[in-house]
């Protein structure tokens, strides 16, 4: 090798590194192509660059960068064309050899077969030779390799000069850069890509998670139908209010798990997403329960979001409320009619009353005037209660002694029998608050009178593992099983509506339960209907 040429081959050696290392800086594949073009321009004279990929599967060739004539043309003008296998066409002839190519007499080749394309400055594209000879005379052709395969082609053309094949040269080595660094800067956005697409997905995972934990935590029920009528949600406050588990519901159709789903979703109007539904509160059965719920609706992308509170209670609140307002207008209303009868008598002035007739009259008032304010009082005490405001005295009281003198104060009323007291041997001492006690003693007692039929009624006094407890029996009808602790509630009556049924507010059994509670005590009743009551008092000793 001669001196001269062994300084070209190191000022092209020279020339790769500084390619490769300018190129190397370029992070976008597309300013990878303005830089080998610039790179190019100080080396090589052209009019006209193309790169184009060629696509092995669909034998297709795609222009991927344009440059003519001092302007970088769109790439997407140049139409995608197919590899000419019988070898017409340089593109095709340097894809199915793997060799570059070198042509000095571009004007005698296309007249050949093949189809070639000439853009012009103002990036139009003109199909050769329709539109007469081209303006290139000398071309270069070097096939872009990756991995052994040609995977594109990078044409440069001269309207002016001719090649030389150290100059082809020179393009092969600037064209194994570029095409390294293409591939390098095409990983690197792939990669911020997946990077990009991954922390969007985690971003969606994590609104994902949260809102999920939202819907847990909120106290409303929540759950979610689809338009095929499956069950897709049930979030943690469904499982409490209903008493039924996310996984015995989600993905059933929702109509196994209310009954009569069907007529419950009409009843619900589903609002449109954003605008505000109104709430309907229906009753539903539902775990085996009937429940009343307030549930409003709202349209999902797939399906319907429902959210619900139990209002159950408020509901059985709300009818106790105005079974109150009948019942105490009922009670109100017989002793004032009693009252205004008696009084009316009285007053009368055509009759004289005897002496004895007219204390009749007085005692009637009297009695009734009793029972108004027995009434009042009850009401009275009830929200007195309901607010903490009632005071219940802690003292030692013999609780035997208190039961004697409240069976004395009914004696008056009831045949001498009816009653009987048992007191057992032992310390009837308790914790208590006496005149509340006596309240409470007596109105379990005129309970068991009222209600108890006509058998007689048992009162028992015994001291039982640090308690004193009271029980009073009756022989009577006895209470149903469901009833049992509804009779504590307050306002509720069995059967109010009975109109035989003797009167009363609702209001006894609800105060004196909580006056034992406030007394560190406890009430309760034993019953089982056709066999009697017990309500048996349990009081701490001292
Ligand atoms: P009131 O007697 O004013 O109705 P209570 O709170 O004292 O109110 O009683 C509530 C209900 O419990 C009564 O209406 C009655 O239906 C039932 N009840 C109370 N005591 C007895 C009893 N000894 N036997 C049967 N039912 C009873």
């Amino acid at each position: 090798m001669g001196a001269s040429e062994l300084q070209r081959k190191a000022n092209l050696a020279e020339l790769l590194l500084h390619v490769a290392r300018e190129l190397g800086a370029t992070v976008e594949p597309d300013g990878v192509y303005d830089r080998f073009h610039e790179l190019l321009a100080d080396v090589i004279q052209h009019d006209g660059v193309i790169v184009s990929s060629f696509d092995a599967d669909t034998e297709i060739f795609h222009c991927e960068y344009a440059w003519a004539d001092g302007e970088r043309l769109d790439a997407s003008i140049f139409p995608p064309m197919p590899l000419n296998r019988e070898g017409g066409g340089m593109q095709s002839r340097v894809i199915m050899s793997g060799e570059s190519l070198l042509v000095n007499d571009v004007r005698e080749q296309v007249k050949d077969e093949g189809t070639y394309y000439q853009v012009d400055a103002a990036g139009e594209l003109k199909k050769i030779p329709d539109t007469g000879p081209p303006a290139a005379q000398a071309a270069m052709m070097v096939p872009i390799k990756h991995e052994g395969r040609v995977v594109g082609v990078v044409q440069l053309m001269s309207d002016r000069v001719t090649y030389a094949p150290d100059q082809l040269e020179v393009l092969e080595g600037i064209v194994a850069q570029t095409a390294i660094a293409v591939r390098h800067a095409r990983l690197q956005k792939e990669q911020r890509r997946l990077a990009v697409a991954e922390a969007a997905a985690r971003a969606v995972a994590a609104e994902r998670a949260q809102a999920a934990a939202v819907l847990e935590a909120v106290g409303d029920g929540i759950f979610l139908v689809d338009d095929e009528g499956y069950m897709r949600f049930w979030n943690r406050a469904a499982e409490l209010l209903v008493g039924v588990r996310a996984d015995a519901v989600r993905e059933r159709p929702a109509a196994e798990v209310f009954s009569d789903w069907a007529a419950i979703a009409e009843q619900i109007p589903a609002a449109p997403p954003g605008s505000t539904p109104h709430p309907v509160t229906l009753p539903v059965a539902v775990g085996g329960r009937e429940l009343w719920l307030s549930v409003v609706a709202v349209r999902a992308t797939p399906g319907v979001v429902y959210a619900f509170r139990d209002v159950t209670s408020e509901r059985r609140l709300d009818e106790a409320k105005s079974d109150f307002i009948t019942t105490i207008s009922h009670e109100l209303r017989t002793p004032m009619a009693a009252i205004y009868g008696a009084a009316m008598t009285l007053l009368r002035e055509d009759v004289e009353f005897e002496l004895a007739r007219q204390r009749e009259l007085v005692e009637v008032i009297a009695q009734q005037a009793a029972r108004l304010s027995q009434i009042t009082e009850e009401v009275l005490l009830a929200s007195q209660l309901d607010r903490g405001a009632a005071r219940v005295e802690r003292a030692a009281v013999d609780v035997a002694e208190l039961v004697l003198a409240a069976v004395r104060s009914m004696a008056p009323r009831v045949e001498p029998a009816t009653l009987e007291v048992d007191v057992r041997p032992g310390d009837t001492t308790a914790s208590a608050d006496a005149d509340r006690l006596q309240q409470v003693l007596v109105n379990l007692l005129d309970n068991a009178l009222k209600y108890g039929g006509a058998g007689k009624v048992a009162v028992r006094v015994e001291p039982a593992n640090g308690t004193v407890r009271v029980l009073v029996s009756d022989s009577g009808p006895g209470i149903s099983l469901a009833d049992q602790e509804r009779i504590f509630e307050k306002f509720f009556r069995a059967d109010p509506q009975l109109t035989r049924a003797p009167g009363g507010t609702g209001l006894g059994l609800y105060i004196s339960r909580e006056l034992v509670e406030r007394m560190g005590g406890r009430l309760n009743v034993r019953s089982e209907l056709g066999a009697g009551s017990t309500f048996v008092v349990e009081l701490p000793k001292v």
